[in-house]
């Protein structure tokens, strides 16, 4: 089934303060349909040549998709935006936000392929309780194999030519350096992640990798952990976070993230997070 392709008026986008841009971008986007992906997605549309760019968003939501390429229609006149309504952990899911990838229109200056959909899995459980086999593959298949898949779908339908700069981001978390209690899925998926993507990165030296680590967002995973984690001292430890106001508004790391990008100093294949020099 083909994307739902909507485009803006048509005419050009001017930045909010005349700065630079990313100019014309094909852009996928996973976890698009809330919490920091809706914050990125507006922090990147405001930053690119509206016509001429395309940006496909992915997550399993569609009225939540189809809420954010409204905003990013009115904000960015002239991108056009498609919404593809995926559960990135089934094979069909994948299978068909890899057609959609396939089918976007080509031309642009820059692929940004920004993997940032992602799960924290059951934390009502320790470690040691653990040991579902179909319910750990459902997690991995959803939080590694699919950003693995979607990445070879990606760079195999936007191949190396000139002009052309082709830029994979990871959204990951001090998790995928840190142990947390309760977060043993999350906190492997993210090493996971984040040494896949390392990977990435030295063997396709033309590829721009980034690692990048928002830090502590307010959004409904983040409440979760509040609520939902089996241990005490996390969900105290994630409650003073809030209380003390170390928690970002997404818009504030979205905007980092972006001028990372214009910027474009990053080694690539590193981890960087919010606030890093
Ligand atoms: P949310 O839980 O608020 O949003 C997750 C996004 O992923 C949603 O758009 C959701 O959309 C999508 N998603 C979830 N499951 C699937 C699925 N099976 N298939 C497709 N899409 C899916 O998370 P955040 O916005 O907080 O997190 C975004 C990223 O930032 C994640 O990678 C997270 O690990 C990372 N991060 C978050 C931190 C935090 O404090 N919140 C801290 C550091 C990193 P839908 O439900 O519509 O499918």
């Amino acid at each position: 089934m083909r994307a739902e392709v909507e485009q803006g008026a048509a005419s050009e986008a001017v930045p909010p303060d005349g700065a630079r841009t990313l100019g014309t971008v094909a852009c996928v986007l996973t976890g698009a349909s809330r919490g920091f992906g809706r914050s990125l997605a507006l922090a990147l549309c405001r930053r690119v040549r509206g016509t001429g760019s395309c940006f496909l968003l992915l997550a399993r939501s569609r009225e939540g998709l189809a809420g954010v390429a409204g905003e990013l229609r009115a904000a960015c006149p002239g991108l056009e935006v498609r919404c593809e309504a995926v559960d990135l952990g089934t094979e069909e899911g994948l299978q068909r936000a890899q057609r959609a990838t396939g089918e976007l229109p080509q031309g642009q200056e820059r692929l940004l392929l920004i993997h940032n959909a992602g799960s924290v899995g059951d934390i009502s459980k320790y470690f040691v309780d653990h040991a579902n086999l179909t319910e750990l593959n459902s997690y991995f298949a959803f939080n590694v194999v699919s950003p693995m898949c979607l990445t070879a779908a990606v760079l195999r339908a936007f191949v190396k030519r000139a002009g052309l700069r082709r830029v994979v981001v990871n959204i990951t978390s001090v998790c995928a350096l840190e142990p947390c209690k309760s977060l043993a899925l999350y906190c492997t998926g993210k090493a996971a992640r984040g040494m896949m993507f390392q990977v990435l990165a030295v063997e396709e030296p033309d590829v721009r990798v980034l690692n990048y680590s928002p830090g502590p967002l307010d959004t409904d995973m983040f409440q979760l952990v509040c609520t939902d984690s089996v241990d005490p001292e996390i969900r105290c430890e994630f409650q003073d976070m809030q209380r003390n106001g170390e928690v970002s508004d997404c818009n504030v790391p979205a905007e980092d993230l972006v001028n990372r990008l214009l910027e474009d100093t990053f080694q690539s294949g590193s981890h960087v997070a919010f606030r890093d020099p």
